[in-house]
């Protein structure tokens, strides 16, 4: 596996830098397909599933601001199955829509929907995942996910003790034995995450700090299709069983999404962990979800990575406003989502570690939650 970026990983900055969208060196992109169509226009908004609370968030946000300027929206939800997204995104073209804004499910699968709404000269907005082999994508609103790696492997060196939150070493020594679960191959973000993840986790597993006891690495071998909780659960009771029988413990996992973690956390539990004299590895997270805040302030689950939705839609709803009173969107990175076609202008935003000692400031004082929603 080729990590393509260098760990710069700012500890301190990962930590506070999460609700301020990142704009200093914003800049026009070029190309925009789409000529003015102003208010009452309608937007089809397509999102994977609402098996996960992030997505509802998403739809949401986005429906809600998008008419408060006054378009119509159709959102529509796909229940993680392919042929259900395609036909929606057929649906919403038919209908007339003058922009798309699509989180896909498999990032390769919606390329004859997309050059039908290119032909129909309709925008499209990937939404979160880049969507791939295309070229009629014309702008990516997200985070950055090679960022949202780094974090999420830091926080694991943190919760070990390898690593101190401001970045310098931590007191501790190891070996600790770790596992490592990657999120859906058919969706980009699940690269960029690895990659991010594996690139910091790299020296530690070299130094011999962190021991992989199973040897799963490869990216191919540790992905969860379709991010399904299930899955991940299963893959875990596995590991447990093969790798860690005997009276082995695995003390870290590093998890890319919190659905995954809960059932990680599930395998965990069935096999004796979370007690006084067994407690848990320290698990990573993604997404903020409730379930998850909640097991981190009750020890389980160890820390999370906060994207906020709220900001996502924000960024979004005024590129898709922008696109369609036949402007130019602002974006800010014009080189990192290569989608196989073109690189897609994109805005990112960045990512906030969450754990037990700041969730309070990065979620509860941004209304993103209420204190009682935590019990
Ligand atoms: C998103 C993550 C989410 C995952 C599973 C990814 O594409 O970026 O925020 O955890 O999908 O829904």
């Amino acid at each position: 596996m080729k990590f393509t970026r260098s760990a710069t990983a700012t500890l301190g900055l990962l930590l506070v830098a999460g609700l301020t969208a990142c704009g200093s060196s914003a800049k026009t992109a070029d190309t925009a397909s789409s000529g003015g169509s102003g208010a009452g226009s309608l937007v089809g908004v397509t999102m994977p599933t609402k098996s996960s609370e992030r997505w509802i968030h998403d739809g949401n946000n986005l429906k809600s601001s998008l008419e408060k300027l006054g378009y119509k929206v159709d959102l529509q939800y796909a229940e993680n199955d392919i042929p259900t997204q395609v036909n929606q995104i057929e649906n919403q073209i038919t209908q007339g829509a003058k922009l798309l804004v699509i989180a896909s499910i498999d990032g390769t699968a919606i390329t004859t929907q997309l050059q039908e709404a290119a032909d129909k000269k309709i925008p499209v907005i990937a939404y979160d995942r880049l969507i791939r082999n295309s070229p009629n994508v014309d702008y990516y609103a997200s985070f950055d996910n090679f960022k949202v790696g780094v974090a999420q492997a830091t926080s694991l060196l943190i919760g070990l003790g390898l690593k101190k939150a401001d970045g310098t070493d931590g007191t501790a020594k190891g070996p600790f034995s770790v596992e490592i679960f990657a999120g859906s191959p058919d969706d980009n973000n699940a690269t960029f995450f690895y990659n991010g993840a594996m690139e910091t986790l790299k020296p530690y597993i070299s130094s011999g700090k962190l021991v992989v006891k199973s040897g799963q690495t490869d990216f191919k071998t540790v992905a969860i299709l379709r991010w399904d909780a299930a899955t991940a659960q299963k893959r875990m009771e596995d590991l447990l069983t093969k790798t860690y029988r005997g009276g082995a413990k695995v003390q870290g996992v590093l998890s890319p999404y919190d659905g995954l973690s809960i059932g990680i956390l599930s395998a965990l539990k069935s096999n004796g962990y979370g007690t006084a004299g067994q407690p848990y590895p320290v698990v990573t997270g993604q997404d903020a979800e409730l379930a998850s805040v909640k097991s981190i302030i009750s020890d389980e689950q160890y820390s999370t990575i906060f994207k906020d939705t709220r900001e996502l839609a924000k960024v979004t709803v005024t590129m898709a406003d922008a696109v369609l009173k036949g402007g130019k969107p602002k974006v800010n990175n014009t080189t990192d989502y290569d989608n196989g076609k073109k690189v897609v202008p994109s805005y990112l935003l960045q990512p906030t570690i969450v754990d037990k000692t700041n969730y309070t400031k990065t979620l509860v004082e941004t209304n993103y939650y209420t204190a009682a929603q935590l019990g």
